[in-house]
C-alpha cells in the first residue's frame, strides 16, 4: 500500500543559519539506516522535511521500525503514491481510507497542499471536494475541523502524496551534529542507557571497556559487544577499545589501602578513557553513574574521581532513580542483556568497606606508592588494547 515516507524533523528544524547542517546529517543517517533495510531507496530533502521513496521488495513496517530509531525524526508518515488527475486521486483516496480506517468510527479533516501550483484545483477546493466525497462514501467518518481523529493529507507534486498515519519518531538530534564522546561502557544496566541519552542528543559515541581476565570471564566481555551492539542502532556504528586491566588492578590492590580500591581504580579507569578519548577526537567522557547508587558514586566519590579528568564528563543519569533508568533500559532493549549474570571487574577486588567519604590528599598519597610502575602500566595497557567496530 505505501511507496513513500515522509519524515518530520523534531528541534532540528528550528536551528536558524545552520539548519542545513542537521538536515543533511538526518538525511546521512537515514540513508545509513535503510542501507540495512530490504529495498531500494530514494532519500529526498525537501522544504523542512525528508521524503523516503521506496521500491524493489521493501518492507514498509521494516522500515517504519528502522526509523523509529534515527535520532532527530519526530514522525513517520507512511505515503500512498496517486495519480494527481482528480478523479483517479478520489478514488484512489477511497480505496485507502476503506481499507485501513473501515471498522472505527473516525472524525476527519482533509489538509491539501500543493507544490505543482499548475494544477487545475486550489488547496480549499480539493480539501471541500474530496471531504464531500469521503462523508458520502465513507459511513463511518464524519468531518471535524477544529479536533479531528484523522488528518487526511494530500500533497500534490510530480505525483500526489497522501498520508493519514503518523508513527512517533525518537526525538532528538541527528548523530553527529554535536560532536563525539567517549563512554565507559561495563555490561551493567546504567551505562548503555547513558550512552544512549548522550547520542539522542547528536553526540557520536565511542566505547571504552576494562576488562580483567581471567577474573572477568570472556562471557562478560561478550556481554558488553552484544551491549555496544544494541545501543549501535541507535548511535550508529561504534568504536569499541577493550582495555586489559588486570595488572594495573592488581597493582592497586598490592600497594594500596582496600578500602581505597575502587575509588584510585575508577581514577585510572578516567584517566585511560580520556586518553583514548584525545585519541579519538572526542571532546568529553559518558558514564553511567548516578548519585548515591554505590559507594564510588556519593558526590565525594564523584568528586574525586572527577579530579583526574580535563575534558566535561556527561553524566545523564546522575539524578535518575534505578527504577527509572531500568525502564528505559527496557525500552531501548539492553536491559535483558545487562541482567545476565557476569563479573564486572569493578566488583572483583571490591573491599567490604570501601571508603564513601575519600579524601582527595589522602587518595593522591596511596597514589604516589603507584609511581614506580603505573604509567609504564598505563601505556601498556593503553597500546596493546583491543579494537572493535561495533555495528
Ligand atoms: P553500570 O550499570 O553502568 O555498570 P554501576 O551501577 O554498576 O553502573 P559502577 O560499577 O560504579 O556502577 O560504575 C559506574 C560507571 O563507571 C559505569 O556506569 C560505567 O560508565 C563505568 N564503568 C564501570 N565499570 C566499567 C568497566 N568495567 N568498563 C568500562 N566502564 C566501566
Ligand atoms: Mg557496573
Amino acid at each position: 500500500m505505501y511507496q513513500a515516507f515522509l519524515i518530520k524533523y523534531s528541534e532540528i528544524g528550528i536551528k536558524g543559519k545552520n539548519r542545513y547542517i542537521f538536515e543533511d546529517a538526518l538525511r546521512s543517517r537515514v540513508t545509513e539506516k535503510l542501507q540495512r533495510c530490504q529495498g531500494e531507496f530514494k532519500v529526498e530533502k525537501e522544504q523542512g522535511r525528508i521524503y523516503v521513496e521506496a521500491s524493489g521488495g521493501f518492507d514498509a513496517e521494516e522500515i517504519t521500525g528502522a526509523l523509529t530509531k534515527v535520532f532527530g525524526i519526530a514522525g513517520i508518515c507512511p505515503v500512498v503514491l496517486l495519480e494527481k488527475e482528480f478523479e483517479a486521486l478520489k478514488t484512489g483516496v477511497l480505496r485507502y481510507l476503506k481499507e485501513e480506517f473501515a471498522d472505527t468510527k473516525q472524525t476527519f479533516k482533509v489538509k491539501a497542499k500543493r507544490s505543482d501550483k499548475d494544477y487545475p484545483r486550489t488547496s480549499p477546493e480539493i480539501c471541500m471536494d474530496l471531504g464531500e466525497a469521503i462523508i458520502e462514501e465513507c459511513g463511518n467518518m464524519t468531518v471535524d475541523v477544529h479536533n479531528p481523529d484523522i488528518y487526511v493529507n494530500i500533497e500534490i507534486r510530480s505525483e500526489a502524496y497522501v498520508y493519514v498515519k503518523s508513527i512517533k519518531g525518537p526525538g532528538g538530534m541527528p548523530v553527529g551534529t554535536s560532536g563525539q564522546a567517549m563512554l565507559l561502557l561495563s555490561g551493567g544496566i546504567d551505562s548503555p542507557v547513558a550512552g544512549y541519552m548522550i547520542a539522542k542528543r547528536g553526540v557520536r559515541v565511542h566505547a571504552v571497556y576494562f576488562h580483567a581476565p581471567p577474573y572477568t570471564s570472556e562471557r562478560a566481555k561478550q556481554k558488553v559487544v552484544d551491549l555496544a551492539r544494541i545501543i549501535s542502532e541507535y548511535t550508529g556504528p561504534i568504536q569499541l577499545h577493550i582495555i586489559n586491566f588486570t595488572e594495573i588492578q592488581m597493582y592497586i590492590y598490592d600497594k594500596c589501602p582496600h578500602d581505597e580500591l575502587t575509588i584510585i581504580m575508577r581514577r585510572y579507569m578516567m584517566k585511560i578513557a580520556e586518553e583514548l578519548a584525545v585519541m579519538s577526537d572526542c571532546e568529553a567522557l559518558i558514564t553511567g553513574e548516578s548519585i548515591g547508587q554505590v559507594a564510588s558514586q556519593t558526590t565525594k566519590s564523584l568528586s574525586v574521581t572527577n579530579e583526574v579528568c580535563h575534558m566535561p564528563v556527561f553524566r545523564p543519569l546522575i539524578a535518575f532513580d534505578k527504577q527509572d533508568i531500568i525502564q528505559l533500559a527496557e525500552k531501548i532493549g539492553t536491559f535483558e542483556t545487562s541482567i545476565q549474570p557476569y563479573e564486572d571487574c569493578c566488583t572483583i577486588f571490591v573491599a567490604k568497606h570501601p571508603v564513601t567519604k575519600p579524601v582527595l590528599e589522602k587518595i593522591k598519597k596511596s597514589e604516589k606508592k603507584l609511581e614506580d610502575k603505573i604509567e609504564e602500566m598505563v601505556g601498556c595497557a593503553v597500546k596493546e588494547r583491543e579494537v572493535l567496530r561495533i555495528r
